[in-house]
Parts: structure tokens; C-alpha cells; sequence
């Protein structure tokens, strides 16, 4: 039996808390979390998990690049599809697994990845993921749908075939996720009538479809720092967060395009924060609640397996937070992460 302990103020429970504690691991798993008085100076937080990339866009990281959401990113012809179709299978394998390097050091030890390229492209992906401590969920396009976790729809408005994807998925025990009202709301309907596990975006989601979403508890990924670099939205008042949240939508946090967004989840929530004004600990809840129907969690608590960021505040001007969810949150730290402990099938596979 391996046992570890780690003790610091703790970030207990899905909306976290923090509280001096010791974690008691036994084989990958949280067998006891102990009150203690005192703690030393580190926080401990919950393993980030992101919900929304494309990583193999990597490969057209900040080129130089104007034009609408259509023009960009839509396939078959936006300008990413182009380049993928250009790029060297090795030169995507490279790029993504760079990506994910970069998503594990900053505390980052799971996501969820739309991919094109269809059977080969979900190969590819499987490929950079080897060996390193970070969960994938491939959501797979064109074919990859049928040897990976499931369905990465791009908008409804752009397959024809949706419908028919969503049924084999669902007779196969597989995940269905659509991206939809990135640029309106005119495919929000389209897709909540094939009862999605995941919606990504909902930038533009209308106050009766909110009330569906909460009622159906689809979970929504918002990907906020993409929207406003696609010029989807230029406003706190898209996506609707606070009105999803008050409507009890739970929210999920993603980076999308690597094209255009570092996948760096704590940049993400900053961002957040800074925008829509969402409680800090709501924010970092749902960047840490991982994926319930691909069966990940990373809240800690007893009986979830072990996946958190130690954070050491000892020498740092973290030392005078108040609030450290809130400093988190707000300050994206990324320095201060002295070790991960992510352990995936009850594998430690990385202490830094
Ligand atoms: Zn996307």
C-alpha cells in the first residue's frame, strides 16, 4: 500500500473551502482529510480541469489573423481547418503534446478536447497524451466520434448529420457535446433537442433556453477569453453567466482555441472574474469540478482520487491574502505551484 500525506489550508469540497487539514492518500485515493490547528504556508487546491480545447491548433499559434468567427475557425474552410489539413501528422502530435506539457504546469490534470481530423486525428491526440499526467476526454469529429469518448459537435448549423451522430453516440454509451450559440442563438434549439451532455459556449443563450438548460442540467462550458478575441461578444452580458448561475446552469471553464488562447485555466478564471464579476469560489469550483459524465471529479474530499496543485505561499506576497480563493482566482499564480499530485487509475504519475 503507498500512503502519503500532504497537509496545508485546504480547499475542501465542490465549492471550495479552505481549512487547515492534512490529506491522507492511500493508493491514489483521499482516504481521510484530518482538521489540524495549524497549518503550514500552503494552499492546496484542487487539480484544474479544462473543459473546451482544440489543441491541435496549436500548430497556427497568434498568426497573424483577421476575420470573423466564420472565416477563422468554421470548417471545412476556416483558416485553422486549412492549416490543419497542411500540417504534418508529427507536427500536430508535437504541437498538442507542448500543449499539454504547458496545461499540466499550470496545475491543469485533465480536459476535454475537441477533434478534428477524424479517426486519425483522435489517433494523433491519443498519441501526444502518452505517458503524461493529464486525463484526456477526446470528443472525436467525421468518424473519431466512433474510437473516442464521444461526439465534439461543431454547430449544428454546420453538420448535416448531427442527429444521426447523437443517436449512434447515445445507443454506444457515449458523450455528446455540441458547441452552440457562439455567434447567436439560432442553433441553441437545434441542439437541446438531441438532450446533450455538454453545451460549449452558449454565448448568446436566451433567457427561455437558460431555463431549459438548468431544467435538463446540461452542463455549460463558457470560453470566455475566446469570445472576446473572436469578437462574439465585447460585454459582461454575454455569456450570460450570472444569469445561468442564478438560474442554477452549471458552469464549466474552457480555453478553446490554442490558436488564440494559452490553455492555461488560471488565466482563464482571472479573466473571468475580471468580467462577469462571478464569486471567486463559484469561479474555481467550476474550473476544478472536472467532468461528472466522463466520470471525473477533483474536489477534494474522502473518496475521490487525488488530483491537486500545492501551492507554497511561504516566501510570497500570498502570505497577506485574505480571502485565497479569491487570490487564486484573481491572481493566477502559476509561480507558486511547488507539486502536483495528480494521480490517474490510482497512479501517481507526477510530483513536481
Ligand atoms: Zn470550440
Amino acid at each position: 500500500m503507498d500512503e502519503r500525506s500532504y497537509s496545508g489550508m485546504v480547499f475542501l469540497g465542490d465549492i471550495p473551502v479552505p481549512s487547515p487539514a492534512t490529506i491522507v492518500v492511500r493508493d491514489g485515493v483521499i482516504a481521510k482529510i484530518e482538521d489540524e490547528k495549524h497549518a503550514p504556508e500552503r494552499w492546496i487546491c484542487p487539480a484544474f480541469f479544462n473543459a473546451h480545447t482544440h489543441l491541435a491548433d496549436t500548430v497556427a499559434m497568434d498568426l497573424p489573423c483577421s476575420g470573423d468567427l466564420e472565416s477563422l475557425v468554421t470548417p471545412p474552410q476556416g483558416l485553422k481547418h486549412r492549416i490543419l489539413a497542411e500540417s504534418p501528422s508529427d507536427k500536430l502530435v508535437t504541437a498538442m503534446r507542448r500543449s499539454i506539457t504547458s496545461m499540466i504546469r499550470s496545475g491543469t490534470a485533465g480536459f476535454a478536447d475537441f477533434r478534428e481530423g477524424g479517426v486519425g486525428g483522435v489517433s494523433l491526440l491519443q498519441d501526444a497524451c502518452r505517458g503524461l499526467s493529464c486525463h484526456p476526454v477526446i470528443l472525436g469529429r467525421e468518424g473519431g466520434e466512433e474510437v473516442s469518448d464521444g461526439a465534439g459537435i461543431s454547430s449544428a448549423r454546420d453538420i448535416d448529420s448531427y442527429a444521426e451522430i447523437v443517436r449512434r453516440m447515445k445507443r454506444d454509451g457515449k458523450i455528446v457535446a455540441f458547441h452552440a450559440g457562439e455567434k447567436d442563438s439560432s442553433d441553441i434549439d437545434a441542439a437541446l433537442a438531441c438532450e446533450p451532455d455538454l453545451l460549449v459556449h452558449a454565448t448568446h443563450a436566451a433567457p427561455h433556453q437558460i431555463r431549459t438548460i438548468a431544467d435538463a442540467e446540461i452542463p455549460v462550458v463558457i470560453c470566455p477569453r475566446s469570445n472576446f478575441l473572436l469578437g462574439v461578444t465585447a460585454s459582461a452580458d454575454h455569456p450570460p453567466v450570472r444569469q445561468m448561475i442564478e438560474q442554477g446552469v452549471r458552469i464549466l471553464i474552457g480555453t478553446d482555441n490554442v490558436m488564440f488562447v494559452q490553455p492555461d485555466i488560471m488565466q482563464e478564471i482571472s479573466f473571468a472574474y475580471t468580467v462577469y464579476q462571478i464569486p471567486p469560489a463559484e469561479l474555481l469550483g467550476a474550473a476544478t469540478a472536472g467532468l461528472e459524465i466522463a466520470g471525473i471529479n477533483h474536489s477534494i474530499k474522502e473518496g475521490n482520487p487525488a488530483n491537486f496543485n500545492i501551492f507554497d505561499v511561504s516566501d510570497s506576497n500570498l502570505l497577506f491574502s485574505h480571502d485565497p480563493v479569491a487570490s487564486i482566482v484573481k491572481r493566477s499564480p502559476v509561480d507558486r505551484i511547488c507539486a502536483r499530485v495528480f494521480y490517474i487509475e490510482s497512479k501517481l504519475l507526477n510530483i513536481i
